[in-house]
């Protein structure tokens, strides 16, 4: 059952020096086409489903302008939505009072906020074009309006000081939202801090962040690797992801899963113009779906159901040998009829979790179930 819609907008007012999403600098000619072959792709390919959330993500949503925007939600209301969850991302510069008006008349009921740091000399360094001052203003300008608000934090940035992360993690808890997405700085290739030839932080004190995030947050619900909400407000249509369920994705690079076929659309913003969408698609196979399950669904705290591991794939998830493996090396653990990763692994998740991957799961249950 498709359960999500994903629509990529690709335009941002500045390129951040870490950035290695699809995106371009906003035009506004560019932009109002863009608009136009976006309604083709969705008029071409959405079938009518009945979905539960709509995430608008880029890029930089909140760089179109009121206009754009207002023609942006009239094309969204073809797809037909309970609005469980109707998030749009927005950077703290181009947050005005009129847009939030405007997305509050069209429906929109999360915010996701790229702050990065408070730091004022961080956030030079990573090409950031606000101050810590205007974050104070604009989240409490939003907050007038929403109350499901998220907020992006990135920590691991070269210089940083465990004492600058304890800063804004203080400045983050005062602001009192309702959900905090926590990132360690990625050096990607072709992006200018790459180019530049900037080396990662010492381990150590990589490690001692990630203690410190998870201690500074213990009052919010830990619910997925670097994702912490206040009861009932954890991201649905993250979960979507995580539970490895199918959504549509729309726009330039987007990526959907949809009828069992996964599908990655074209990051060549002339070819998206001309009506080339998808690049890629192909079949998912048996294997790929449960390395999915895996893969995504240990990103969780709580972790992997195990009764419904068992029914969707008539097979006791505790029989497979890499399970057994993983619990007796302590790294997983069973509770509750969940089986998850326990938590002082947390920080070494992907190196339990490439462990899932190039397993012939089929021939595995199947020689199983003779035995
Ligand atoms: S605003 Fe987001 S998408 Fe745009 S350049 Fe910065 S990180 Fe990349």
């Amino acid at each position: 059952m498709i359960k999500s819609v994903y629509i990529h907008i690709p335009f941002c007012d500045d390129i951040c020096s870490y950035c290695d999403f699809c995106k371009v600098y906003y035009n506004s000619k560019i932009v109002d086409n863009y608009l136009e072959v976006l309604k083709k792709e969705i008029d071409k390919y959405y079938n009518g489903e009945v979905v539960n959330t709509i995430y608008i993500g880029g890029g930089t949503p909140s760089a179109l302008n009121s206009s754009q925007l207002e023609k942006l939600f009239h094309i969204l209301k073809k797809i037909k939505c309970n609005y469980d969850e109707y998030t749009i991302e927005c950077n703290i510069e181009s947050i005005t009072l009129d847009k939030l008006i405007l997305f509050k008349k069209y429906g929109i009921n999360r915010i996701s906020i790229g702050i990065q740091t408070l730091n004022d000399k961080l956030l030079k360094f990573l090409n950031r074009k606000h101050n810590k001052n205007e974050v104070f203003e604009k989240i409490k300008m939003v907050k007038k309006y929403f109350r499901n608000i998220n907020i992006d934090l990135m920590y691991a940035i070269p210089n940083q000081t465990i004492d600058d992360l304890k800063q804004d993690l203080e400045y983050i808890l005062s602001l009192d939202v309702s959900h905090i997405s926590t990132y360690s700085l990625i050096l990607e290739k072709h992006t200018k801090l790459y180019n530049e030839r900037i080396r990662y932080i010492d381990e150590d004190l990589d490690f001692a962040m990630y203690n410190l995030i998870n201690k500074k947050l213990h009052h919010y619900n830990h619910y997925e690797i670097s994702n912490f909400a206040k009861k009932g407000y954890e991201s649905k249509h993250n979960l979507t992801y995580w539970n490895n369920q199918e959504y549509y994705g729309f726009g330039l690079g987007a990526s959907g899963y949809i009828n069992n076929i996964r599908y990655d659309n074209t990051r060549n913003l002339t070819k998206y113009l001309k009506g080339y969408f998808r690049k890629e698609e192909h079949l998912v196979t048996f294997n790929e779906k449960v390395e999915n399950t895996f893969i995504l669904g240990f990103r969780k705290i709580s972790g992997i159901s195990i009764i419904q591991f068992n029914r969707q794939y008539h097979f006791d998830l505790l029989n497979l040998d890499i399970i057994k493996k993983l619990i007796l090396e302590n790294n997983l653990i069973v509770e509750n009829n969940y089986i998850k990763i326990k938590p002082d692994k947390l920080y070494i998740e992907n190196d339990i979790l490439w462990q899932f991957l190039d397993i012939d799961y089929k021939s595995l249950m199947l020689n199983c179930k003779k035995k």
